[in-house]
């Protein structure tokens, strides 16, 4: 039987939608981060684009969004080297890393909804950044990338 292309293939020889089909809409990337300019750590808060519904996930400006959030997360393999800094059940930091895509995976349920039934998406959680004020994120800390 022939290997799924995510494991035959590297990230560069993935076809455009094979790329965006890695992604599996936790919406994670759609968090604010905090470095420590020290360190160069990154900081996760809880604390989230005001563009991301978090009833369904869903970007609300997805076509406008890079217009919209100019700093909005744009992934390509060439970056393959930094996604250290994304979530660690990101598919694309994962494979990245040489390791597996985890068993919730949409590409492997076959089910869009089981990365929300893993309890691993935004799906009713975080904070709008329209309710707090940037200077209190470090406050909304909950993980170390
Ligand atoms: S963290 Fe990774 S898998 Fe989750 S929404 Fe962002 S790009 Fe997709
Ligand atoms: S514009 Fe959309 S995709 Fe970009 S960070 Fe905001 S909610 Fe997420």
């Amino acid at each position: 039987m022939t290997e799924p292309f995510w494991q035959r293939k590297t990230l560069e020889q993935m076809t455009p939608s094979e790329w965006e089909s890695l992604c599996d809409g936790c919406a994670k990337c759609c968090l604010h981060k905090l470095e420590d300019e020290d360190t160069g750590d990154v900081y996760y808060t809880d604390v989230h684009c005001r563009y991301l519904n978090t009833d369904n996930c869903q970007c609300t400006v997805y076509e406008q969004r890079q217009q919209k959030v100019p700093h909005c997360v744009w992934l390509t393999p060439e970056q393959a080297h930094e996604f250290f800094w994304l979530p660690d059940t990101c598919a694309y930091r994962l494979l990245a890393e040489g390791k597996p895509l985890p068993s919730w995976h949409p590409l492997i349920t076959g089910d869009a909804n089981s990365v929300h039934q893993a309890d691993v998406s935004l799906l009713g959680k975080g904070v709008s950044e329209t309710q707090v004020n940037e200077q209190d994120w470090e406050d909304h800390i909950i993980w170390k990338a």
